[in-house]
């Protein structure tokens, strides 16, 4: 089994609803949610005029490989998109990789770490409530101190 840590991110319907949705899925089909963080509300990223974005960072035993792990993902995206809501397709819910164990993979379809870990901090902040002291592989910094050095500004609020 491996442990992998994932980030869930939704802006559109029902986001309590679209979160719980991909938990479930993910349990089916990718692995055990070893510990979910809490929910929190950031405002879109770069982009004010949409709606308010929901995030959850999970942490999962998995028994896929990465490349497994990040089909299975996008198959899920592209499941509940189609089931929930064909208007918005994919966009219902968005799933990244941030880590895969401590590995490090540069492929075409594939960047882990998820190369915007450390810029963000509706990814820094629920992931520091899970793993506060798991070190980035690349930067060889812990969650706790990048998200200290991060310094982007928008606001991230726990709401579950
Ligand atoms: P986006 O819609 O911005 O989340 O981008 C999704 C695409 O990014 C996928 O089709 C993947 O091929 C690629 N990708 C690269 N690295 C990652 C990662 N760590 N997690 C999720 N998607 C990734």
């Amino acid at each position: 089994m491996s442990r992998c840590y994932l980030l869930l991110g939704t802006n559109i319907g029902d986001k309590k609803q679209n979160l719980l949705q991909a938990r479930e899925s993910i349990t089916e089909r990718i692995g055990v949610i070893a510990k979910p963080s809490g929910i929190y509300q950031t405002s879109a990223w770069g982009k004010e005029d949409q709606d308010d974005f929901l995030n959850q960072v999970l942490a999962v035993e998995t028994s896929l490989n990465p490349e497994r792990l990040l089909g299975t993902c996008l198959e899920i995206e592209k499941d509940l998109g189609r089931v929930r809501f064909e208007h918005w397709g994919e966009r219902l819910i968005d799933i990244d990789i941030l880590y895969y164990e401590d590995q490090v993979i540069t492929s075409q379809r594939l960047t882990v770490p998820h190369p915007e870990i450390q810029h963000r901090r509706f990814t820094l902040v629920p992931l520091v409530e899970i793993a506060p002291d798991q070190k980035h592989p690349k930067m060889n910094q812990s969650n706790k101190d990048l998200l200290r050095i991060c310094t982007d500004p928008l606001e991230v609020v726990k709401i579950d």
